[in-house]
């Protein structure tokens, strides 16, 4: 099963990627965190994808569908994969078509003024991915999950949030229409909930058509 994560940044694609992954036992590749990974460690493509992502900006189409398409010829893609953060726009869609065969696509729906403090407030565990929220911690600086660190990301600030969502509005949003028109189109919505309602819910829909 090969699946396409869309959402708005802060609607909870991370989390709920790591549970469909886990329960579809497909591989979850975020974009996002592949670009994050090689900032990190300086390579050549995180030296060019640093200033996009710290502006909240989209890193160049080549580049990205370039490390898509290696990546999905890895040995682990065999079983399936989940795409979390890419296509973003539509041209990364078409050359997507080009070299993958697509089954679904998870569209998660949230209330945009849900978001800013969302991102805001986020923390991510340096180890695992897990998210969190500020006022949820209490203080508390670890992750419960596997005792990680947590820190907040560079781009989870107001200004590049607001960059972040008008680049979703303007060239990611129109993916849904996209998507629905080949009728890939899975919705969902997303809300304060936890997660686990949302992920029920995701996983009610995705049992049947997995099999
Ligand atoms: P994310 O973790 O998905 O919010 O992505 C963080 C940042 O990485 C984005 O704001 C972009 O700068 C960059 N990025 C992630 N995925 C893509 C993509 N498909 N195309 C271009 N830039 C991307």
């Amino acid at each position: 099963m090969n699946l396409i994560l869309l959402g708005a940044p802060g609607a909870g694609k991370g989390t709920q990627a790591t549970k469909i992954a886990e329960r579809y036992g497909i591989v979850h590749i975020s974009t996002g965190d592949i670009f994050r990974a090689n900032i990190k460690m300086g390579t050549e493509i995180g030296l060019l994808a640093k200033s996009y992502t710290e502006q909240g900006l989209l890193v160049p189409d080549e580049v990205t569908c370039a490390i898509v398409k290696d990546r999905l010829t890895w040995e682990d893609c065999q079983k399936g994969y989940l795409l979390d953060g890419f296509p973003r726009n539509l041209y990364q869609a078409e050359q997507l078509d080009t070299f993958a065969k697509i089954d679904g696509v998870v569209n998660i729906n949230i209330d945009h003024k849900l978001l800013m403090d969302r991102l805001c407030g986020r923390r991510v565990c340096k180890e695992c991915g897990e998210s969190y929220h500020v006022s949820t911690l209490g203080g508390k600086t670890t992750c419960d999950r596997c005792g990680g660190e947590l820190y907040q990301r560079k781009d989870d600030n107001p200004e590049t949030v607001g960059a972040r969502l008008a680049v979703y509005n303007e060239q990611t949003a129109p993916l849904i229409d996209y998507y629905s028109k080949k009728g890939l189109i899975l919705n969902f919505t997303g809300s304060e909930a936890p997660a686990e309602v949302l992920f029920g819910e995701i996983k009610a829909v995705l049992d049947k058509f997995a099999k």
